[in-house]
Protein backbone atom coordinates (compact mmCIF):
# COMPACT_ATOMS: atom_id res chain seq x y z
CA UNK A 1 0.00 0.00 0.00
CA UNK A 2 1.42 3.61 -0.74
CA UNK A 3 0.41 6.12 1.10
CA UNK A 4 -0.91 9.27 -0.93
CA UNK A 5 1.29 12.26 -1.08
CA UNK A 6 -0.83 15.15 0.81
CA UNK A 7 0.61 17.61 -1.64
CA UNK A 8 3.85 18.50 -1.48
CA UNK A 9 6.23 16.80 -4.15
CA UNK A 10 9.28 15.69 -2.62
CA UNK A 11 11.53 12.63 -4.62
CA UNK A 12 12.63 10.00 -3.05
CA UNK A 13 16.32 11.00 -2.63
CA UNK A 14 15.30 14.40 -2.25
CA UNK A 15 17.22 16.23 0.64
CA UNK A 16 15.28 18.86 3.01
CA UNK A 17 16.00 21.45 4.83
CA UNK A 18 15.18 22.73 8.02
CA UNK A 19 14.54 26.15 7.27
CA UNK A 20 14.82 27.07 11.60
CA UNK A 21 18.34 26.07 12.21
CA UNK A 22 19.19 24.75 8.63
CA UNK A 23 19.48 21.04 9.18
CA UNK A 24 19.70 18.82 6.28
CA UNK A 25 17.46 15.49 6.05
CA UNK A 26 19.48 13.33 4.21
CA UNK A 27 17.48 10.12 2.84
CA UNK A 28 20.77 8.36 2.17
CA UNK A 29 21.67 8.93 5.82
CA UNK A 30 18.42 9.03 7.52
CA UNK A 31 18.17 10.09 10.91
CA UNK A 32 20.07 8.59 13.90
CA UNK A 33 18.72 10.08 16.54
CA UNK A 34 15.03 9.38 15.94
CA UNK A 35 16.65 5.76 14.89
CA UNK A 36 15.12 6.19 11.36
CA UNK A 37 17.21 3.63 8.90
CA UNK A 38 19.14 5.10 6.02
CA UNK A 39 17.12 5.55 2.74
CA UNK A 40 13.86 6.36 4.46
CA UNK A 41 12.22 8.96 2.29
CA UNK A 42 11.13 12.53 3.98
CA UNK A 43 7.75 11.41 2.96
CA UNK A 44 8.07 8.18 4.74
CA UNK A 45 9.44 10.09 8.00
CA UNK A 46 6.36 9.39 10.57
CA UNK A 47 4.23 12.02 11.51
CA UNK A 48 5.64 12.34 14.96
CA UNK A 49 9.45 12.52 13.30
CA UNK A 50 10.93 16.14 14.17
CA UNK A 51 13.88 18.27 13.50
CA UNK A 52 16.27 16.24 15.29
CA UNK A 53 18.32 19.74 16.22
CA UNK A 54 15.75 22.21 16.82
CA UNK A 55 12.46 20.13 17.50
CA UNK A 56 10.63 21.41 14.52
CA UNK A 57 7.76 19.77 12.88
CA UNK A 58 8.02 18.09 9.15
CA UNK A 59 6.15 21.11 7.37
CA UNK A 60 9.45 23.92 8.30
CA UNK A 61 11.53 21.79 6.00
CA UNK A 62 11.52 22.94 2.50
CA UNK A 63 13.16 20.36 -0.54
CA UNK A 64 16.86 21.62 -1.63
CA UNK A 65 16.59 20.04 -4.94
CA UNK A 66 12.79 21.36 -5.80
CA UNK A 67 13.47 23.07 -9.05
CA UNK A 68 16.93 21.81 -10.20
CA UNK A 69 16.13 18.61 -11.48
CA UNK A 70 17.22 17.28 -14.46
CA UNK A 71 16.85 14.17 -15.33
CA UNK A 72 13.82 12.20 -15.80
CA UNK A 73 13.87 9.69 -13.49
CA UNK A 74 9.88 9.00 -12.26
ZN1 LIG B 1 15.76 22.40 12.74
Amino acid sequence: MMPSAGGTRVRADSRLECRICWYVYDPAEGDAVEQVPPGTPFAALPDWWRCPQCDAGKDMFLPLDADNGGGSHE
